[in-house]
């Protein structure tokens, strides 16, 4: 490819929105065959709010509310910001949190109001934080029944527990962006195989990827769905695909995507997403619309295809 043909295309790219870390990127933008899309952020908003509060018997829902608020407070994962601006708004000003944690892709623990708590995936209540009792049952059945009624509707549900005890289920709801379904058939049309990853539960995963029209079968031609995935698992899965013989763009938004964008042949971040995405990626779809991501991988097979 010449010098000259690349730039043209890295113009053209400005134009649809597109900007390109430098022309060689190009060559390895044409030769993708597989697009693995990070769900948060990228194929649905981001931008959650608190659905679903169902407090475990004898717990109060006001508590409930005030405790996990206040833990999710000091978060920034879009679940917490949901939660804490749900609490805040149902039970007014949230207390102080000490000795706060992050778990990366399970949730949060701390200390409010003198109680050890935690919010997040229920491996974070087996992961050292809660002690439950040997035998005692997973989750008592009305918070399972909450959980499986959020998850079967796509939304992301959490458990609540402290003192070792579950004590509520808080579910966020997430909107599929109106473009998402759009732009997985643009990227079909070009003969791309599109792959959900996520570390959300598989229940949530399968339901955005029916909507957005991805397989939720196997690995196939036909796409995947890849859920409860960690975020330092998430490079390990690009690195599967590519053993696999596949050349893997990936698309992603948040810190926990920044390892995997690297990782991938071709790393498309989301203009509106994290700082740490922008840097680890070779383009950039500066206005966050995933049907650009189609138009990227159009426009550099065409340029290539000028130059030949
Ligand atoms: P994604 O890959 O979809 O962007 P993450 O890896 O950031 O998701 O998080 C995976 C899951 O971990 C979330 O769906 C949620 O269940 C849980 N989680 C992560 N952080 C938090 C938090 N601060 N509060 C509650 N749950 C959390
Ligand atoms: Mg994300």
């Amino acid at each position: 490819a010449t010098p000259t043909a690349l730039m043209v295309g890295t113009g053209r790219g400005a134009q649809l929105g597109i900007l390109i870390k430098g022309p060689e990127v190009l060559e390895s933008t044409r030769r993708v065959d597989t697009v693995v899309l990070d769900k948060t952020g990228t194929v649905t908003t981001g931008t959650m709010a608190l659905h679903d509060v169902v407090a475990a018997e004898g717990t109060e829902e006001a508590e409930l509310l005030r405790l996990a608020g206040a833990l999710e407070h000091a978060s920034e994962h879009p679940v917490a910001r949901a939660i804490a601006t749900g609490a805040a708004e149902r039970v007014g000003p949230l207390p102080a949190v000490e000795h706060f944690e992050n778990v990366a892709g399970l949730g949060v623990r701390g200390v409010v109001e003198g109680r050890a708590v935690l919010v997040g995936r229920e491996r974070l209540l087996t992961a050292g934080g809660a002690t439950r009792e040997a035998g005692a049952p997973e989750l008592p059945e009305k918070l399972a029944a909450a959980r499986s009624a959020a998850e079967a509707e796509g939304r992301t549900a959490v458990v609540v527990a402290w003192d070792g005890e579950p004590r509520g289920v808080l579910a966020v709801a997430d909107a599929i962006k109106e473009s998402s379904a759009e732009a997985i058939a643009r990227l079909r049309a070009l003969g791309l195989t599109p792959v959900l990853l996520t570390g959300d539960n598989r229940a949530v995963a399968e339901s955005v990827a029916r909507a957005v029209g991805i397989s939720t079968g196997g690995p196939d031609d036909s796409g995947a769905v890849l859920a409860e995935v960690l975020p330092e698992e998430k490079v390990a899965a690009v690195h599967r695909l590519q053993a696999e013989g596949r050349t893997v763009a990936m698309v992603g938004d948040g810190v926990n995507d920044a390892a995997a964008l690297a990782a991938a042949d071709l790393g498309l971040a989301m203009g509106t997403g994290t700082d740490a995405a922008i840097e680890a990626g070779d383009l950039t779809l500066v206005r966050g619309d995933l049907r650009v991501a189609a138009d990227a991988i159009r426009l550099s097979r065409r340029t290539l295809a000028t130059i030949k």
